[in-house]
């Protein structure tokens, strides 16, 4: 474990270095990064860790940080908002300069960002990191007014929709029905509705164990399927029932009034407490500044994660087009500390440096019950795709193994820690 836990410090940033002041120095290089989440919080501490002579700006329109990442915790029971919820005084106390606003425009070729605010900002390089859009409208009658009835609690913002989802659950009579609809992929974090199924069901076998979850997917399979359901069969027995793709589990349409989701088929089910989450995009910023294909993600230099549409501008995250990496938190901070790097190489006249990422996506299923998938990756030469190295990574052993299933659990916990520390601390 002590192994696992330092690997694991050492990738989301080491130890804490002593904070530097503040620089803005002439002529120091201005690197200027859009979003304060996994990728943007992790790319501006790292750039303040590691190269002190850099004047770093962040710029994110809220004043506290809720996560994604152990979200589905607090639907569980297992953790308070403000558990999850983080600020960004730690990044100032480093020297970066965070400005709580919203980027409205790019110039690419000013190098400048224009704030909602009004207030312009030119950089050398640019960090972009400004996550997922929800496609409101590919699953029809599903908008933003529905997501205030259905929330989709995927998009951490204030913490509003995970807080909804969980009242939600509180006020459901036992015996109820939790509808999930699942998207197909590419989506944010793979496991992430199953751990959302888990979590539920772990709050209901406690509180409501006469109710049912319904988990219509779009897919035919998932992360970690025979883990996850291995755990479900042991933990909550016939409470989860989860319906493939190819047995009409897509959800295309919703009925906020009467609580239905409907399938491709045209089956309508009826619930008590929907979760729908949509099918996803780049964020909007990405779109508007032109930096999307028609995948709705964006292309990337695989090594320098400099986008193919706009030269000086690095995007990182969810946002991008990750080859076979997950869109995880993880992969966001992995990668964001390879985009400072090369950002400042380039700015300095040198290539980009060789590169590895990694990436472990733990996943709780129940109290005292987490596993993992790991993955190692390296881009080619000339940052044209991603691979996985050969005989990397795996997933956790199936089997009735409690010990190792204790043991990930605190893993996970203590992964959350270090990779918060690594962007806020
Ligand atoms: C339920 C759930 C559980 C998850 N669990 C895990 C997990 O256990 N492990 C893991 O590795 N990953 C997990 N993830 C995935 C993880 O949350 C994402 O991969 C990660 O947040 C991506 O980082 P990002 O920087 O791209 O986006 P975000 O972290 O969403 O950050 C984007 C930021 O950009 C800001 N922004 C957007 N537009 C603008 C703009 N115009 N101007 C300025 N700022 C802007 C937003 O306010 C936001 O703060 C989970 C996700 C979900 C939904």
């Amino acid at each position: 474990m002590t192994t696992n836990l330092s690997r694991r410090a050492l990738l989301a940033g080491g130890a804490a270095l002593a904070a530097p002041a503040p620089l803005h120095a002439q002529g120091a290089m201005r690197l200027l990064v859009i979003g304060g989440g996994f990728g943007g919080a992790s790319a501006a501490n790292f750039a303040r860790r590691t190269y002190p002579d850099v004047q770093v700006t962040l710029v994110e329109p809220q004043t506290r940080f809720v996560t994604c990442p152990y979200g589905n915790l607090l639907l569980g029971g297992e953790r308070q908002i403000g558990q999850i919820t983080h600020s960004y005084d730690g990044l100032r106390a480093r020297g970066v300069d965070v400005i709580h606003d919203r980027a409205a425009a790019i110039d690419a070729t000013a190098k400048s960002v224009r704030l909602a605010g009004g207030q312009a900002l030119a950089y050398d390089r640019l960090i972009l990191s400004p996550g997922i859009a929800l496609r409101w409208g590919a699953i029809e009658g599903y908008d933003q007014a529905a997501a205030e009835t259905m929330p989709h609690a995927w998009i951490p913002a204030d913490g509003a929709q995970t807080l909804l989802l969980r009242r939600q659950l509180e006020a459901m009579p036992d015996g109820g029905v939790v509808g999930l609809a699942i998207p197909p992929n590419p989506f944010r974090c793979p496991p992430g509705p199953y751990e959302r199924i888990s979590m539920i069901a772990h709050y209901l076998k406690r509180h409501k164990p006469r109710s049912k979850i319904l988990a219509l997917d779009a897919k035919e399979g998932f992360s970690k399927q025979g883990l996850f359901q291995d755990g479900w069969r042991a933990l909550y027995g016939d409470m989860i029932e989860w319906v493939p793709g190819n047995r009409d589990g897509k959800v295309v349409k919703v009925d906020v009034g009467e609580r239905v989701l409907e399938t491709e088929f045209g089956t309508r089910h009826k619930v008590d407490v929907a979760n729908v989450i949509p099918p996803q995009s780049a964020a909007a910023l990405a779109i508007e500044a032109g930096l999307v294909n028609d995948t709705g993600w964006v292309p990337v230099n695989t090594r320098s994660f400099e986008a193919r549409a706009a030269a000086g501008i690095h995007v990182i995250g969810d946002a991008n087009i990750p080859g076979p990496m997950p869109k995880s938190g993880y992969v966001a901070n992995t990668t964001a500390k390879q985009a400072v790097a090369s950002a400042v190489a380039l700015h300095r006249g040198q290539p980009a440096p060789e590169a590895v990422y990694f990436n472990t996506c733990y996943s709780h299923v129940g109290e005292n019950y987490g596993i993992s998938v790991v993955g190692i990756f390296r881009p080619n030469a000339d940052g044209t795709a991603i691979t996985e190295v050969p005989n990397s990574g795996g997933v956790s052993p199936r089997g009735d193994l409690p010990e190792q299933r204790r043991l990930e659990a605190l893993y996970a916990d203590a992964w959350y820690d270090s990779i918060t520390r690594s962007m806020f601390g």
